[in-house]
């Protein structure tokens, strides 16, 4: 009888993956290219932002002393000497008792001190009736409020985002230095799996678990590569990893890591380099193979086929591996507390990460567990918004039991 070796925890496979992997070095990248990435250096802004006075209505640009007194009842009637639209060089100036109609982000003309809005006015194009006063400044944006010459507008380290890709257009900056997405190639092994889209044959499946990983890698904020599907024989499983190596900053598969006798990854993925294939006190996903692969030394995750193991696999241990090759911080799902709305049982001595829904109940989280721990229960899984994470020592929990939980938000970070 051979001994089996006692089950690694979850705390120390997920230690050695992330002391295994890093950030990416940095690169320039077109501005576009760099949306979701981590930005590698300090932005300043040359020039002021706004960089002139302009307007921030459709109006009249006019002297606030000549409109003081007008009102409904007694409105100023002012000649226009001409209009300034967003984008004009100027070459008006407003002397006293004339105005020029101004369109919104033109450049103040000088002269001008406020702005009156088309709406108090009778929208005259040769003279215009102006039926309210504007104090000076009214309606002016003014140079530098936004953001000064020479300012940093943002940090090395900030998570680019749609706003943050505004910011650095707005201070014209085509390209920047950032931490790239990786791009990671998707996998899934087994000779019972088939092309979603064709017909199965009895006794074989769809491959479910190459589509659930891109997109989970997707929304983790990496590149995914979809290979699909690899038959379980030793030398497809070599060559296409190979293959793929050279596009590769990290390599996932499902499938072939247990003990079954067709398990293939498990059998010669060690070939490409150092890879261990251990069981993790976890419920579900158990059997793990995480390592480093060819040449470059490109890390390497083979996850359990099951569909549940292989998503709650990749929540555990991928997801927090992208975030910290991304540079983005924090790389755990958000965890919070809350009350068991049902009781749970866990097996003893695996940390079970239960499928669950929360929701807020009288200003606290309550959280549901689903029915069903089975590894193949994808419609389950679609179901559930949260994991419970139930520790290792406990193996019931009643209802109202306080408990850790960690979100499965679904949007990219
Ligand atoms: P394995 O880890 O290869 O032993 O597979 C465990 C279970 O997961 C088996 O029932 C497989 O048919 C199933 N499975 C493996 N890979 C996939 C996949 N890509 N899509 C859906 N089910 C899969
Ligand atoms: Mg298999």
């Amino acid at each position: 009888m051979t001994a089996v070796a006692p089950l690694k925890s979850v705390d120390a496979h997920l230690d050695d993956i992330l002391s295994a992997v890093g950030p990416l070095p940095d690169i320039e990248l077109q501005l576009l290219d760099a949306h979701g990435c981590v930005l590698a250096e300090d932005v300043s802004a040359e020039w002021p932002l706004p960089a002139f006075d302009n307007s921030s209505m459709d109006g009249y640009a006019v002297r606030a002393a000549d409109v003081e007194a007008a009102s409904e009842a007694a409105p100023v009637r002012l000649p226009v000497v001409g209009d300034i639209a967003a984008g004009s060089g100027g070459g008006y100036s407003v002397r006293p008792g004339l105005c020029v109609r101004i369109m919104t982000g033109a450049p103040m003309p000088p002269g001008a001190d406020a702005v009156v809005p088309v709406e108090w006015t009778d929208g005259g194009v040769a003279s215009v009736e102006i039926r309210r006063g504007a104090p000076a400044g009214t309606y002016i944006r003014r140079a530098g409020e936004d953001v000064q010459a020479g300012q940093q507008v943002l940090a090395a380290g900030t998570h680019l985002r749609a706003a943050q890709v505004a910011l650095l257009a707005a201070v014209g900056r085509a390209r920047v230095l950032a931490r790239p997405k990786p791009r990671v190639v998707v996998i899934s092994t087994g000779s019972e799996l088939v092309e979603v889209g064709n017909p199965v044959p009895p006794g074989k499946i769809h491959d479910s678990n190459s589509y659930a990983l891109t997109a989970a890698v997707r929304e983790a904020g990496a590149i995914a590569y979809r290979v699909g599907i690899v038959p379980d024989d030793p030398k497809v499983l070599i060559d296409t990893i190979e293959d793929q190596l050279v596009r590769a900053d990290l390599v996932v598969t499902s499938g072939g890591v247990s003990a079954g006798a067709y398990d293939v990854v498990k059998a010669v993925v060690g070939r490409l380099g150092d890879v261990a294939f251990e069981r993790v006190a976890m419920q579900p996903g158990m059997p793990q193979g995480f390592g480093m692969v060819g040449d470059d030394r490109v890390p390497f995750f083979g996850l359990p086929g099951n569909p549940v193991s292989t998503m709650v696999s990749f929540e555990v241990f991928v997801r927090p591996a992208i975030r910290r090759m991304l540079g983005a911080e924090p790389v755990h799902r958000p965890r919070v507390r809350a009350r068991l709305t049902a009781p749970l049982s866990s097996p003893s001595g695996k940390r079970q990460f239960a499928r669950a829904r929360l929701e807020v109940r009288s200003g606290e989280y309550a959280v549901t567990p689903l029915s069903g721990s089975g590894s193949h229960l994808v419609a389950g899984y679609a179901a559930a918004d949260a994991l419970i994470v139930v520790p290792e020592e406990i193996t019931e929990m009643p209802a109202g039991t306080p408990v850790p939980v960690m979100l499965l938000e679904r949007r990219q970070a």
